[in-house]
């Protein structure tokens, strides 16, 4: 086995990156003799050293004029932006992606930092009422110390959405990333902090253990989380006895909805990549796919066609569609969802091709799968997958399928496939979910203007701009009888 340590990243406590006494290694899961880096893995007495320092920093940047943080929000997203080339390659060798998932990360964070420093300023603005009566001023004060919880298959984007408006608004915040993409978040993340007054920008690396002593710890105010359901309930659970406000952005089973005017190859070219970008690991990706039963055969025959022309390799090599599964708790769900399917009576089709055959097992790679002949009712259409594999399921009248694409605890994203707009929109008004796209379901669909975040168990709040911002404040309302 080789072994080439690249980086040793510690916990950013107080502006200091400082040695940890344990470290954990990261492999890479394309090449899992490679370790690319070592990172610290922390105690509860890391979180706490983080916190008091993060409480003593918000007493200070609470009071540094609004504008005057919008502009350090602004030269953050410089600075994100000018560590994408650097240190992209080693995301893609940490969780697994293939470069422009990666760089898209980065971009999609600094766009996040931008659009929520535009709005800042505005969003102080006190609404006041002075009248014979009284004068009354609400104003927007901050919470104190923000914890910020993210997942591994899109860190950079997942951590922006929580540290712009918590730091924008007069926060401080310590973030736990996961364990398996703490590498180049955190050495972007030192970069940024280097602008910011000490202790304003904190990050402590660690396990579950980690993440619900920061729920738990009295000074902190807010908990923003994205990962899993069954975390997050830890998650309500440990902010419970502290009545912390949380957002959480969680998991999704986003329904694709073709309709019968649609346009098929034009679809097709949208709907791929909001299956299989990132493998399928992301929390709003087509997870299952209805067609209407006429249209079905010509449908799956021509998404067959195309799922076939993937390439799947290491995220380094340009010609890889998509790059292996990020861990090996992932890796063996999906392969048991696999199993589960090919052993019924759905059409379980395994597609496209290994770019490197000898190194195939030496990583958590599985080729793309396309669920055909199968049932609204199945694992593999009511399971969340997070891999690359879709069962397309047929439908016989559109109040059918809006039954089946709302029964679900889950409601993060949604689409309708459409050669009519209007039909579209009628559609998309009746689906129970957060978002709903049209003709389009991928990242490319997302825009900063619309709020994002899940309903049902999808999530409580949202995230991206004003929305956004509002998680991280609390209104406090003055009133002087006159
Ligand atoms: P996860 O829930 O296992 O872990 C998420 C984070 O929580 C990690 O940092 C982890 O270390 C931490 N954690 C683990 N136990 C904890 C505890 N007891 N208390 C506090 N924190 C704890 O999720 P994952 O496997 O990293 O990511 C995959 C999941 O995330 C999928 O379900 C996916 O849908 C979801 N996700 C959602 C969104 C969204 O915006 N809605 C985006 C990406 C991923």
């Amino acid at each position: 086995m080789t072994s080439t340590i690249t980086q040793r990243v510690g916990h950013l406590i107080g502006g200091e990156m400082t040695a940890a006494e344990n470290a954990r290694a990261v492999h890479d899961p394309g090449k899992l003799d490679e370790v690319v880096a070592e990172v610290a893995v922390g105690t509860v007495d890391d979180v706490d050293r983080a916190v008091r320092c993060a409480h003593e920093a918000f007493q200070s940047w609470r009071q540094v004029p609004v504008a005057e943080r919008v502009q350090k929000l602004l030269a953050a997203a410089d600075v994100l932006t000018g560590s994408a080339d650097e240190l992209a390659s080693l995301l893609v060798r940490e969780h697994g992606g293939v470069a422009w998932e990666a760089h898209t990360d980065f971009a999609l964070g600094t766009g996040v930092l931008q659009h929520t420093a535009s709005l800042t300023e505005e969003f102080f603005t006190p609404v006041q009422f002075d009248d014979a009566e009284s004068f009354i001023s609400v104003e927007k004060v901050p919470r104190g110390v923000a914890a910020a919880i993210v997942p591994w298959n899109m860190p950079v984007v997942l951590t922006m959405m929580k540290l712009a408006p918590a730091l924008a608004t007069g926060n401080t915040m310590v973030l736990k990333p996961s364990p398996f993409a703490p590498a180049a978040l955190t050495l972007a993340l030192s970069r940024m902090a280097e602008l910011l007054p000490p202790g304003v920008l904190n990050v402590v690396h660690g396990e579950g253990d980690v993440g619900a002593a920061l729920c738990s710890h009295p000074l902190v105010r807010k908990v923003g989380f994205t990962g899993g359901t069954e975390t997050a309930q830890k998650v309500i659970g440990a902010t419970s006895e502290t009545i912390k406000n949380v957002t959480l952005e969680l998991g999704g089973n986003d329904p694709a909805i073709v309709l019968d005017d649609v346009d098929i190859d034009a679809a097709l070219d949208r709907m791929l990549k909001g299956v299989y970008t990132r493998s399928g690991q992301i929390c709003f990706a087509v997870k299952r796919i209805y067609v209407p039963r006429g249209l079905y055969q010509r449908f799956a025959d021509a998404f067959c066609d195309r799922v076939d022309e993937y390439a799947v390799g290491h995220g380094l090599d340009s010609n890889a569609g998509f790059g292996p599964l990020n861990n090996e708790t992932q890796y063996k769900k999906v392969l048991d969802l696999l199993d589960r399917t090919r052993n019924s009576a759905a059409n379980l089709v395994q597609l496209g091709r290994k770019l490197d055959p000898a190194g195939w097992d030496n990583g958590y790679y599985v080729l793309p799968h396309v669920v055909r002949d199968t049932e609204h009712s199945t694992p593999i259409s009511c399971q969340e997958q997070f891999g690359p594999v879709v069962p397309l399921i047929a439908y016989d009248d559109e109040q059918q399928v809006l039954e089946w694409a709302n029964d679900s605890e889950y409601g993060l994203g949604s689409s309708v496939w459409t050669s009519n707009p209007d039909r579209g929109l009628d559609v998309a008004r009746r689906i129970e979910a957060g978002s709903t796209f049209i003709n389009t379901h991928a990242f490319e669909s997302l825009d900063l203007r619309m709020p994002f975040g899940g309903i049902k168990q999808s999530g409580i709040g949202r995230e991206f701009g004003t929305d956004g911002l509002a998680a991280y404040v609390e209104d406090h309302s003055i009133r002087r009888l006159k």
